[in-house]
């Protein structure tokens, strides 16, 4: 088994034994992506969107999966609302990215209500990347790097607190069980860091 598909199946694992959670579905709709099982990973982001529809990323890794599958009215439709997601809570890139695919598709991208992201904003002005911020507009920055590392400044510089804290109230702890990560080992460190990069988007 190639370690893409040990990741797949570890993924899958996670997604079946946990259905709630949108992140298990969401990296496994990535993986599925990257090894070309378009139709599986389109599944897999459909079920993150039912469980998180304001998730802007996926709107946009979905539109691209269907369009390769040539499913164009599916991508025009699904990517229009993808937009008017992405533009509301701000996340600039997925949304553009967007607009780029709807014009490819020959289609036209919404008007932006906030073609800025600091329009309207009612938080310090700090601007969080992760996609499907929770904060969105009221997000606030942390006070400090939460780990002293690169990935501890970047989270710092570019997450707030808001969606640090879901992170390390909810999901830290059910990533370490449902992978069976032991942080002292160095490769599960760095598993470990690389599903909490996925979860902030800043991979
Ligand atoms: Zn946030």
């Amino acid at each position: 088994m190639s370690q893409l598909q040990e990741r797949i199946e570890q993924f899958r694992k996670m997604a079946n034994d946990d259905p709630d959670n949108e992140l298990g579905h969401f990296r496994l709709g990535q993986l599925l992506m990257e090894n070309g099982q378009l139709e599986d990973a389109v599944k897999s982001f459909q079920r993150t969107l039912v469980l998180s529809p304001q998730f802007a990323k996926v709107f946009q890794l979905l539109g691209q999966c269907l369009i390769q599958l040539n499913r164009r009215e599916e991508a025009v439709k699904l990517l229009t609302e993808g937009y008017v997601v992405a533009d509301e809570h701000g996340h600039n890139m997925p949304r553009d990215e967007m607009g780029k695919m709807l014009v490819s598709l020959g289609a036209k991208a919404p008007e932006s209500k906030k073609a800025t992201s600091a329009a309207g904003a009612t938080g310090d002005g700090f601007h969080c990347q992760r996609p499907g911020c929770i904060a969105g507009s009221h997000a606030h920055k942390l006070p400090k790097p939460p780990m002293n590392d690169d990935l501890g400044r970047r989270v710092c510089d570019s997450i707030c607190a808001d969606c640090w804290n879901d992170w390390l109230r909810n999901y830290s702890v059910k990533v370490i069980n449902e992978l069976r990560l032991d942080l002292s080992r160095e490769d599960h460190q760095g598993q470990y860091d690389e599903y909490m990069r996925g979860f902030f988007g800043l991979e």
